[in-house]
């Protein structure tokens, strides 16, 4: 990829405040891209290491479950940076229990930032995308978007509902320089999968390292979390001009666990 070759180009990343997130956010980054940043907790360390690149960003507060909200970010964006040409999807939350126990409100929960947050930003985004006939779209799925686990039955179908969304957007803009694919990890150490950890820990009485090493002894035949870094190239690989032909996949960074 040419140095710089995002220069000029607008980026929303939701969830860019942590995690995966701030990964690609930082990765687009190095690359010349603007950065709408959005997610809560540390906002002003996000924007500080994402600024340290070199690029201005633009904080959104939206609340991913929240329509109007959604509506609210990609109305300021047209307003003060004229659209957006990049639209990573990776907000997203984890609740962990048996489908008979699952409570309603966090089933909804998850539906609305792991999945329809993707929709309304992406319908939100399209037009400008089309009207300049550029642009770029990439959900971050999980692994849990190819195959299942127990406990996880909204996360499950939330991520098997955006590899879906993935697929028709790219049908959709097929015949446009417009492309829309999904980001498929396995384990990634991340606060989402912190908590976890910590409760492998805390069920089991394990330490933190056994409890990690079981964790991806059940799944990841890699043994090793991919990294944050490491999917933020592969976003790059998306954006770039190679990539302009991959439409409507979901590619998976997951240490061999779809494999098997
Ligand atoms: P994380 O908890 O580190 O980050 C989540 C981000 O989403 C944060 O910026 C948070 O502020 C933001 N967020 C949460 N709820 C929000 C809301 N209602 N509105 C706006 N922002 C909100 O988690 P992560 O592990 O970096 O996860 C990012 C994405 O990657 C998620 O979609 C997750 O499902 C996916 N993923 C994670 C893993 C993993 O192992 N960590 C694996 C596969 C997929």
């Amino acid at each position: 990829m040419a140095e710089g070759f995002l220069n000029g180009k607008t980026a929303l990343v939701t969830g860019s405040t942590s995690g995966i997130g701030l990964g690609i956010a930082q990765a687009l980054a190095r690359h010349g891209a603007r950065i709408v940043v959005n997610g809560f907790g540390d906002v002003d360390g996000a924007r500080r290491e994402i600024e340290a690149l070199g690029v201005e960003t633009l904080y959104q507060d939206a609340d991913m479950s929240k329509v109007t909200q959604i509506e609210d970010m990609m109305a300021n964006i047209a307003r003060q940076w004229g659209g957006v040409d990049i639209l990573v999807n990776n907000a997203g939350i984890q609740h962990v229990a048996p489908i008979e126990a699952f409570p309603v409100e966090r089933w909804d929960a998850v539906i609305a930032i792991n999945l329809s947050s993707a929709f309304h930003t992406t319908r939100l985004a399209l037009p400008v995308m089309q009207d300049r006939n550029w642009g770029r779209i990439i959900n971050v799925a999980s692994v849990h978007g190819l195959v299942a686990s127990v406990q996880k039955a909204a996360y499950v179908a939330a991520k098997h509902g955006i590899v879906g969304l993935t697929k028709v957007t790219a049908l959709e803009n097929a015949t446009r320089d417009i492309t829309c694919n999904a980001i498929c990890p396995g384990w990634v150490l991340t606060p989402l999968v912190q908590k976890q950890v910590d409760a492998k820990a805390q069920a089991l009485g394990l330490s933190n390292d056994e409890a990690t090493r079981q964790l991806l002894g059940e799944k990841e035949p890699s043994m090793q979390f991919t990294t944050p870094a490491e999917l933020g190239e592969l976003a790059v690989f998306f954006c770039s001009d190679a990539a302009k032909n991959v439409r409507g996949v979901a590619w998976n960074m997951d240490g061999g666990w779809a494999a098997q």
